[in-house]
C-alpha cells in the first residue's frame, strides 16, 4: 500500500484499530489470557472484557504496538515507509517524513524490525549458494580532518576474513529465499548447524568458496565449491553470484542509510534485509500480511533495551 493510501484509510485511531482487530479476529474477538470466547467490548474504548478471567484486554495485547504513545496511524505510515524502502531506510528519514522524534523513529523502526523475523517458514533446497562476509565495524580509514580524505597510512583494519568485523552467513535459494544469521566465529559446527537448520540436505546442492570450514559439507549434502582466486568465478550452475549480489546490496544499503550499525543492533538491520529480499516480488498485500505477523510478535523492545539476547530474538530456532 502506498501512502497516500495508508493516510486516507487509517487517519483515525478507530480505523485502525478495527482493521487490527479484523485481521486478528475476523469478528470472533478471543481473550488472550484463556482463550475464551466469552467477551465483550467496554463502551467507548478500545478495551474488551473476559467473562471467564475477568481480565480485561485490547487487540494490542502483548505486540508490537502495546505501551506505545505513538499513535496508530502514525505506525501505519511507518510501516509502510519501511516495507515499501526495498534498500531500507534510516531513523532520520521517518522522523522527517513521519514527524516523530528521532527517538521514537528509531525504536519503532527497531520493532518494525522484529515484526519481520520468518526464519521459521524457511526451508531452502535445488541449487543453494552459501557464503559469509563481514559487515559493520568502524570504518576502515582515519580520515584527516584537513582534506577530508582518507589516510591510507592509517589503515584501521584488514577486509575479509580476519577482520574486527561481524561475521554474517548467508543461504539463497536461487530465485526463492534467503536466510541470514549472524554467527560468532566460522566454524565448521556453526556452518553445519546453519546448513541442517535451513536446507534440506536430501534435495539440494550447496555451491560455496573454498574456504575450509565448508569442507565438512561434503559428507552431508551435495558440495561444489568455486574457486576465486583462479577466477573462476562462473563456472556453468556452479557459482555463488547471487549471494554475492545480495551482500553488494545489504552494504551500499548500510552505507547509505545508516552510516554505521553496531554489532548489538546488526541482526535487527539483517532481519529488515532478508524480508525485503524475501518480499521483493510481493506489492499486493504486503502491508496486510505484515500487520498479520505484527499482531503475532510479542513486544521485543522495553525502553530502548531488546529485552534479551539480541541473536536470540532475531533467530528464533524452530526446531521441526
Ligand atoms: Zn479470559
Amino acid at each position: 500500500m502506498n501512502i497516500p493510501d495508508i493516510h486516507k484509510k487509517f487517519n483515525t485511531r478507530n480505523r485502525c484499530i478495527l482493521y487490527l482487530e479484523t485481521l486478528k479476529w475476523n469478528k470472533k474477538p478471543v481473550c488472550p489470557f484463556c482463550d475464551s470466547e466469552k467477551v465483550y467490548k467496554r463502551m467507548l474504548s478500545i478495551k474488551y472484557h473476559c467473562n471467564s478471567c475477568n481480565k480485561d484486554f485490547t487487540v494490542l495485547h502483548d505486540t508490537i504496538f502495546e505501551e506505545s504513545k505513538l499513535p496508530l496511524s502514525k505506525w501505519f505510515v511507518i510501516i509502510g515507509l519501511m516495507l515499501n524502502a526495498k534498500q531500507g531506510i534510516s531513523a532520520k528519514e521517518i522522523q522527517r517524513n513521519v514527524g516523530t522524534t528521532y527517538k521514537t523513529a528509531w525504536y519503532s523502526a527497531m520493532r518494525v524490525r522484529c515484526a519481520m523475523i520468518d526464519h521459521c517458514n524457511i526451508e531452502l533446497e535445488n541449487v543453494v549458494e552459501m557464503d559469509e562476509t563481514y559487515v559493520g565495524g568502524k570504518p576502515r580509514y582515519k580520515y584527516s580532518k584537513k582534506d577530508n580524505e582518507p589516510n591510507l597510512s592509517k589503515l584501521t583494519s584488514k577486509r575479509g576474513r580476519g577482520t574486527s568485523k561481524v561475521p554474517v552467513v548467508g543461504i539463497v535459494e536461487r530465485k526463492n529465499k534467503i536466510v541470514l544469521k549472524v554467527v560468532d566465529r566460522l566454524t565448521s559446527k556453526n556452518l553445519v548447524g546453519m546448513l541442517k537448520e535451513f536446507v534440506n540436505t536430501d534435495t539440494s546442492i550447496v555451491v560455496t568458496d573454498e574456504f575450509k570450514s565448508y569442507k565438512a559439507f561434503d559428507e552431508i549434502v551435495q558440495h561444489y565449491t568455486v574457486n576465486h582466486s583462479k577466477k573462476e568465478y562462473v563456472k556453468g550452475m556452479m557459482h555463488t553470484n547471487t549471494i554475492e549480489g545480495f551482500w553488494s546490496i545489504v552494504k551500499n544499503s548500510i552505507k547509505g542509510n545508516y552510516k554505521a550499525i553496531s554489532k548489538k543492533y546488526l541482526p535487527f538491520y539483517l532481519v529488515q534485509a532478508q524480508y525485503n529480499y524475501n518480499h521483493r516480488n510481493y506489492s499486493a498485500n504486503l502491508f496486510e500480511k505484515f500487520l498479520k505477523q505484527a499482531l503475532e510478535t510479542d513486544k521485543p523492545m522495553i525502553g530502548y533495551k531488546p529485552v534479551k539476547n539480541v541473536n536470540k530474538i532475531v533467530y528464533k530456532t524452530c526446531k521441526k
